[in-house]
């Protein structure tokens, strides 16, 4: 059957992509080593240290979020290397298996995927580590499996407080230009981001934010680069140009799409993804289903993930409410499979979808049968309601 009107992608990433950003990666095809190009290098390699709230080297990568990932690892290590990883959900637990792929040795802080990292543990971890072996400390600042987000300058006191060497490696690809993060004033080393959560484009960008120390450990690091090394990229960065054809048309839409966050605000773009999460809890609340995130804290303004009673499926519900409402929502990844479903208030994003979103879900409750309050949505607008923008 014809679906009419809009369809709602309220998955936690890829989100949905503004018509200007889909209009600026319309654009002619250019070259890469023409003379004009330069100046959208060195726009969007500025503008990106804007949004990483750094000084420091921005590097953008024709990739998935999942190739940044590599690239931290293999120009910062050497194969043995030990790094300590906390297993705050599913994409935590890919990033260490990539990584014992490629010969490190992940030393695994586990959780019940219901809280971000502890800073107490990671500090037990690095206290006990008296040779000073592990070379990477390694976190998710958003959880997208959880919906949890970690407390990254926690983390980096922690650190300090051990008086341990250890590079910060942040996980920032579904976090960036949604949840407040701070590379320079958070003295993370690399962080690694994607250009398909908060900032609006479709995916195939990936970035690195690289810290001095980063750079310095990447001279004497040996595990084999070539396609990921931060060397020759910085090298042609310079003058705003790239080693190997970079995904143009896609730099035109991350042109656009900082452009479109400065012109929001930056912060501001912070404060509405908060208020938009608070309002969701509050649907969520309403319904008397529980969030998968246990700690209030942690809370993530990115999306919300929420547990189906037990002896119900999330899988069912996400496909009743596909068919009747033409809205796709996250499913529950790994171990918390068919017991989850997520919701994505994150990118490109305001009141009305989110009351949209949330009716859809309330509707797609009662279809599906599971137990529930009604009058969510209602919660969510009564909370929306009382918290005008400032205009
Ligand atoms: C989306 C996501 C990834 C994976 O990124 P890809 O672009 O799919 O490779 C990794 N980590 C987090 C936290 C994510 O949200």
């Amino acid at each position: 059957m014809r679906e009419t009107g809009r369809h709602f992608l309220q998955i936690p990433g890829p989100s949905a992509v503004p018509d200007n950003i889909l209009s600026a990666i319309a654009s002619p095809v250019v070259d890469h080593r023409g003379p004009g190009f330069g100046e959208l290098g060195n726009r969007v390699l500025t503008g990106m240290q804007g949004i990483f709230k750094t000084q420091q080297p921005v590097i953008i990568y024709p990739s998935s979020g999942t190739g940044a990932w590599e690239a931290a690892l293999v120009n910062c290590l050497s194969a043995g290397d030990k790094v300590l990883m906390v297993e705050t959900g599913h994409f935590a637990s890919l990033w260490q298996k990539l990584a014992t792929k490629l010969q490190l040795q992940p030393q695994l802080i586990e959780t019940d995927w219901r809280t971000g990292a502890s800073p107490e543990l990671i500090s037990d971890a690095l206290n006990a580590d008296t040779d000073k072996s592990i070379r990477a400390v390694c976190v998710v600042h958003n959880e997208t499996s959880t919906g949890c987000t970690s407390r990254i300058a926690a983390v980096r006191e922690a650190i300090d407080a051990s008086n341990h060497p250890a590079l910060l490696m942040v996980d920032t690809i579904s976090g960036l230009a949604a949840a407040d993060f701070r590379f320079d004033e958070w003295g993370v080393d690399v962080a690694i981001s994607g250009s398909q959560k908060g900032l609006m484009l479709p995916p195939g960008l990936s970035f690195n934010a690289v810290s001095a120390k980063a750079i310095a450990a990447s001279k004497t690091a040996t595990l084999s680069r070539s396609y990921w090394d931060w060397g020759e990229m910085l090298q042609a960065n310079e003058r705003g140009y790239f080693p190997y054809t970079p995904a143009t048309n896609l730099l035109y839409g991350l042109a656009e799409a900082i452009d479109m966050i400065n012109a929001e605000g930056l912060e501001n773009v912070f404060i509405r993804h908060q208020r938009h999460a608070t309002a969701t809890r509050a649907a969520v609340q309403t319904w008397g289903l529980d969030i998968q995130c246990t700690n209030e804290d942690e809370f993530s303004p990115v999306l919300t993930a929420v547990r189906v009673p037990e002896r119900h499926s999330a899988d069912n519900l996400r496909s009743v409410i596909l068919s009747h409402y033409n809205m796709s929502l996250g499913n529950g990844l790994a171990k918390v499979n068919d017991k989850v479903f997520r919701i994505g208030h994150l990118g490109d994003f305001n009141d009305l979808m989110l009351s949209a979103t949330l009716s859809g879900i309330e509707m797609g409750l009662h279809l599906a049968g599971v137990p529930h309050q009604t009058g969510g949505a209602q919660a969510a607008i009564d909370y929306m309601k009382s918290t005008p923008k400032n205009l």
